[in-house]
């Protein structure tokens, strides 16, 4: 296959102009020719000429055009000319329908385009050209997603140079058709299609969730009318309808299914949602976003590099207007490597189509440049020239947006490492906090943070919570006559035992108060169940042996709740039942 560019002059011989495409194709080496015109005029008479004029002249190709924010011509973008891109192909078969919707009938529009596509033989790959916003495109791309999972899908919406022109139009040799869909399919054995996209926009600042949306129109993120996003982070207040480009190139970037899509921003309506260029769905993790030019560059140069190791014979690029002007002079910088690897033609877009080969979806991206590499038969086995796109090239003011922009991402990511350390810290100093370091158990604070939420559940849901607070005998003459060492392996003993014997019962807790006493709180348990409890854990403790010690005892004070409408109180009714055990000979257990 081949693709032959020509740029037209309006008053020049149209036939000569076009000599190098009719003398290629009368070599009659070509089973099928698509032809794409690209324009930039915003006027369509000429253009719709020149498309009968083609028919006439190679009445077997077929024909698309479409109205073009700026028309890429080997690698550079033509200033509002008229391009003509003609594919020849060997063996593939390359057809272009025009499917008429009738309006609200997008769902059904797309029934018969999957239809169309699913009867193809050997189909590869299909390429739409929509006009701009006259259809319901969510229900027609719905639809069409249910086709074959293995037909790449791409394309791009007509749409004219100016940013808030209202013009663009789609057409074909019958003449212009606004409300249509133009599609062409690329079909047979020896075609070989590689498709993938380029964005480059970094999210900036802090990630919102959609929680209220309705097709293109975004109602609230996070809760908060979603026109703030721009109003705080970039001053950009309601008259964002004025100034529609920094809603173009400060993007929402949404991370979705796997997948990244650029939303742009058209307008703020009265009620503060925002009117977007591409659907959004609640649920949505969505940022700001803006153009990192070494990100780009070193996402175009793997897209390069991809193409490069493909050897294609034709490359097509369908890119966004925001490119165009975000790369202002330098907008051929992502272009001008494409034309190294082989001839590439396309045209800037008011949104581009691409289908997410994962999950078959056709998504309609904003922002994105995407390119798509052909060739028919197999990679021919010598090498492609290398082909990089080259930011040293930029000088004064952009170069000097790269150095900020790329100050304002390299900030931003240390400022993320940092507050993730931080999280790291705060959770290891909450662990801390809450653990007693000797034996494991909850500490003093969090023992009482759990005592307090439980009797305020108890006393709201009308349950019995029971506490037991416990304390060791005599254990001044353990570590007297063993070794304060000794004294610790007790605490930590004694610590597994209690959580044993209290892990019986649901949601039970242990918690050491200090030194040698403990806490066991008992949700759920009445009175009697907490002495059966307590009386056990005593015993346990009393016939257990402790290594290089023996034999221990402890004493226990048992309050059940609710029995003291103060907290304060419980601690001290139980502290009370504990000195009585210990009055009363120890070893025992007392109810408060
Ligand atoms: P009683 O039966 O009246 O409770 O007598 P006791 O000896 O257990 O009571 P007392 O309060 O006089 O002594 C508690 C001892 O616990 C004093 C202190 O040395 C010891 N102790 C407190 N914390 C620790 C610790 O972390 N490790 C060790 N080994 N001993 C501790
Ligand atoms: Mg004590
Ligand atoms: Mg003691």
């Amino acid at each position: 296959m081949k693709q032959l560019l020509v740029e037209l002059r309006e008053n020049n011989d149209l036939e000569h102009q076009l000599e190098d495409i009719l003398k290629e194709r009368d070599t009659g080496k070509y089973s099928h020719i698509l032809i794409h015109i690209y324009s930039g005029l915003e006027e369509a008479q000429w253009t719709e000429e020149i498309a009968k004029a083609l028919r006439d002249l190679i009445p077997e190709a077929g024909i698309v055009g479409t109205m073009s924010a700026g028309e890429i011509m080997k690698g550079h973008v033509v200033k509002k000319g008229v391009l003509i891109g003609a594919l020849f192909f060997e063996s593939t078969k390359a057809e272009a329908v025009r499917f008429d919707n009738v309006k609200g009938n997008e769902g059904e529009t797309g029934r018969k385009i999957r239809e169309y596509l699913d009867s193809i033989p050997d189909i590869k790959a299909a390429e739409f050209i929509l006009p701009g916003t006259e259809l319901e495109t969510k229900a027609l791309f719905d639809e069409i997603s249910e086709c074959n999972k293995d037909i790449l899908i791409f394309g791009g919406y007509s749409g004219g140079h100016a940013m808030n022109a209202a013009v663009h139009y789609v057409f074909d040799a019958e003449g212009i058709k606004d409300d249509s869909v133009f599609v062409t399919v690329f079909a047979g054995r020896g075609l070989h299609v590689d498709m993938d996209k380029v964005i480059g926009w970094e999210a900036l600042g802090v990630p919102f969730t959609v929680t209220k949306a309705d097709g293109h129109r975004l109602i609230e993120l996070s809760g908060r009318p979603a026109s703030e996003i721009y109003e705080r982070f970039l001053h950009i207040d309601r008259r964002l309808q004025n100034n529609a480009q920094e809603g173009y190139t400060f993007p929402l970037l949404a991370e979705y299914k796997g997948d990244e899509w650029l939303r742009s921003a058209i307008h703020i309506e009265e009620d503060g949602s925002l009117n977007l260029h591409g659907h959004v769905t609640e649920g949505m993790e969505i940022q700001l976003s803006y153009g990192n030019p070494l990100t780009i560059v070193n996402k175009v140069n793997e897209r390069l590099e991809a193409i490069r190791q493909f050897k294609p014979q034709a490359v097509l690029i369908y890119s966004c207007i925001v490119r165009k002007t975000f790369w202002d002079n330098y907008r051929d910088l992502e272009l001008v490597p494409f034309e190294k690897l082989c001839t590439t033609a396309g045209f800037y877009t008011w949104g581009e189509i691409m289908r997410n080969m994962k999950n078959g979806e056709i998504v309609e991206h904003n922002v994105t440049q995407l390119s798509i590499a052909m060739r028919e038969g197999e990679a021919p086995a010598e090498e492609f020239p290398q082909a990089i796109a080259d930011d040293s090239v930029l000088k004064g003011p952009a170069a000097q947006l790269k150095r900020l922009t790329s100050l304002v991402y390299t900030a931003m990511e240390e400022l993320a490492d940092a507050q993730k350390n931080l999280r790291l810290l705060n959770e290891k100093l909450r662990v801390m906090a809450e653990t007693d370091a000797l034996t494991g158990l909850c500490s003093r604070g969090k023992t009482e943070e759990f005592i307090k939420s439980v009797l305020s559940d108890s006393s709201s849901e009308g349950f019995p919570v029971s506490l037991l607070m416990i304390d060791i005998d005599y254990f001044k003459a353990v570590n007297d006559n063993y070794s304060h060492q000794a004294g610790d392996a007790v605490l930590k003993e004694m610590a597994a035992l209690l959580k044993e014997l209290s892990g019986e019962h649901q949601g039970a807790t242990a918690g050491r108060w200090g030194g040698e006493e403990f806490f066991v709180v008992f949700p759920h348990m009445d009175s009697d169940k907490a002495m059966e409890a307590a009386e056990l854990i005593r015993k346990r403790t009393e016939d257990h042996v402790f290594p290089e010690v023996g034999h221990i005892t402890i004493s226990i004070g048992v309050i059940t709740s609710p029995g003291s409408t103060y907290v304060r109180d419980i601690f001290t009714n139980v502290d009370k039942a504990l000195y009585s055990a210990k009055e009363g000979g120890r070893n025992r257990v007392v109810k408060a």
